[in-house]
């Protein structure tokens, strides 16, 4: 059965986030041939159309408003809902990300519909678009349909494949002109954190530091390490409290959730917390002095020993392959 899908497009710095592309992606399987409409909000932002169509939207519509330079529950909320009033869309996909986290569940209230949230996989069998998410911190997936209304999912990044991008792909762009009543919170300045590159949960390599690190001096052979491979640094929740590094590294249960292509855990003993935000990631590797460590249990590869020496030694010869 064709149907018309609304994709978000996330926008962060005036560029795409990845996760827009997965969102595509995850809306032509929903659309079963039916037609993709990727949304822009931002003050500016319509240039980013065609990198929309290149992945896969059939279509944009762009809502551009000064009322929506930066991310407001209330200015997104009201500019999405006039879009999805103006399309009447038969699904809906956002990304898990914060933004997605934060505003699925207010449209999906307004709309009165479902929403199946955290989506690792979708895929249409017997009839049905049926979706994969994870339950239980991780430990377990559910398959889950919607048999009425709506098909509103959030799909976690880094898990459903974008399709390539075809530079020679052309669709119709168009601009939505929204009133954005007054809103409620006003965002006067962010003030983001330094943090040197990849953004943490889109990143396709992580390095994560656990109490083992020892200190704030002991995450330096882990940051470049990651940026030998190009990835982000993470850390587990014994770091952050320890104070070796900042709250915002944190991976689990009560962090991030990741899955990376390679995630190496230097020093992370693999607390049920902490595998619920990195155990899917696609390859494992732990750097553990303890060979008895929980962590080894979910590795992929496991390395016992002193992460002071491995990682190093890793870095080294990462660096070899690169040149
Ligand atoms: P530890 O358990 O102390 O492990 C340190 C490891 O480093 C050990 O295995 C040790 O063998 C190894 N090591 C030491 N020195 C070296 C060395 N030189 N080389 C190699 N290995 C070495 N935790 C999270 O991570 N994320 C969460 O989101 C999270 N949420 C939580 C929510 C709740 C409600 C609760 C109760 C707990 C939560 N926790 C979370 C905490 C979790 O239970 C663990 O306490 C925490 O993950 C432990 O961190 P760690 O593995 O770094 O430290």
């Amino acid at each position: 059965m064709a149907r018309k899908v609304l994709v978000l497009g996330e926008v962060r710095d005036q560029s795409l986030r990845n996760v827009s592309f997965e969102a595509i992606a995850a809306g032509k399987t929903i659309a079963e041939g039916g037609e993709v409409v990727a949304v822009l909000l931002g003050d500016n932002v319509s240039a980013l159309s065609t990198e929309l169509i290149h992945y896969g939207a059939d279509r944009v519509v762009a809502v551009e408003n000064e009322k929506l330079q930066t991310y407001t529950p209330d200015g997104y909320s009201q500019a999405l809902l006039s879009v999805i009033s103006e399309e009447n869309p038969e699904g809906i996909v956002f990304g898990h990300t914060a933004l997605g986290k934060d505003l699925s569940p207010k449209i999906a209230a307004k709309l009165g519909s479902g929403l199946i949230s955290d989506a690792t996989a979708i895929e249409v069998t017997g009839g049905n678009v049926v979706f994969t998410r994870p339950i239980y911190s991780g430990k377990a997936f559910e398959k889950k349909i919607v048999t009425d209304g709506v098909i509103f999912a959030t799909i976690r990044p880094n898990n459903i494949s974008p399709l390539e991008k075809d530079d020679s792909r052309s669709g119709d762009t168009s601009t939505l002109s929204v009133d954005i009543k007054d809103l409620r919170t006003i965002v006067k300045e962010v003030v983001r954190k330094a943090s040197e590159g990849v953004d943490l949960s889109e990143a396709k390599v992580v390095i994560a530091g656990g109490r083992g690190v020892k200190s704030e001096d002991g995450f330096e052979p882990l940051q470049e390490l990651a940026n030998v491979l190009g990835g982000a640094v993470g850390a587990s929740r014994g770091a952050c409290d320890a104070e070796y590094c900042d709250y915002s590294l944190q991976i689990g249960q009560t962090g991030k959730v990741v899955t990376p292509d390679l995630y190496i855990a230097c020093g992370i003993s693999g607390a049920i917390q902490h595998l619920a935000g990195m155990s899917n990631s696609k390859v494992i590797v732990a750097i553990n002095k303890d060979p008895e460590a929980n962590i080894f249990k979910v590795a992929d590869y496991g390395i016992v020993g002193d992460l002071f020496e491995v990682v190093p030694l890793l870095t080294e010869e990462f660096r070899k392959l690169k040149v």
